[in-house]
């Protein structure tokens, strides 16, 4: 269990922890392969989400996974990119947490994922939660929390000693 006092720090840095869904370069499932991975390469990133036409989750879209389906047995062959669609590639069976998840086990899954999605309870996507932002927030929190404790103990000391 994280002390709760640790935990209150991490908190502090809720707002940025999260990147909203507005600034997260997305998919919907229906898009041709090609259209995607024209966005993928554009956007800069390896993988992001996939959404249904209503905003809800529906798995995440990867370059690897694209280029996986392109190799053919005589090397790279992009001509049936244009017959498929997103929804063909995207992986489904992937960590996703909700907006009132607990930090331990957002933590936990953020040992083997850059970053995880974040819905509500209606599975409607609001936005990402990345490795890099809650490294920040563990930076700040470790860093505040000693500063925080040498405080305290010079508040009881200054008093203890009147
Ligand atoms: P970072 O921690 O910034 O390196 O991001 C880790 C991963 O999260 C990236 O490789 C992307 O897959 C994803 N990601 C981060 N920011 C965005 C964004 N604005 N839009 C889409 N995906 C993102």
């Amino acid at each position: 269990m994280i002390s709760p006092a640790i935990e209150q720090l991490m908190r502090e840095h809720e707002d940025t922890m999260m990147i909203p869904a507005e600034n997260v370069a997305n998919v919907i499932k229906e898009h041709p392969l090609e259209h995607a991975l024209l966005l993928l390469s554009q956007a800069g990133y390896s993988t992001i989400p996939v959404l249904d036409r209503e905003d809800h989750f529906v798995g995440l879209l990867s370059l690897n996974d694209i280029v996986k389906r392109m190799l053919g047995i005589n090397g790279i062959d992009t001509s049936n990119l244009e017959e498929l669609t997103v929804a063909d590639v995207m992986k489904t069976d992937v960590p996703v947490m909700r907006l009132d998840a607990e930090l331990e086990d957002v933590l936990h899954l953020l040992v083997d994922a850059a970053f995880l999605p974040v819905l509500d309870k209606d599975g409607v996507f609001r936005g990402i939660m990345t490795r890099r932002e809650i490294l920040k927030a563990v930076n700040y929190t470790f860093h505040t929390f000693e500063r925080k404790n040498q405080e305290t103990k010079l508040i009881f000391h200054a008093n203890s000693s009147r």
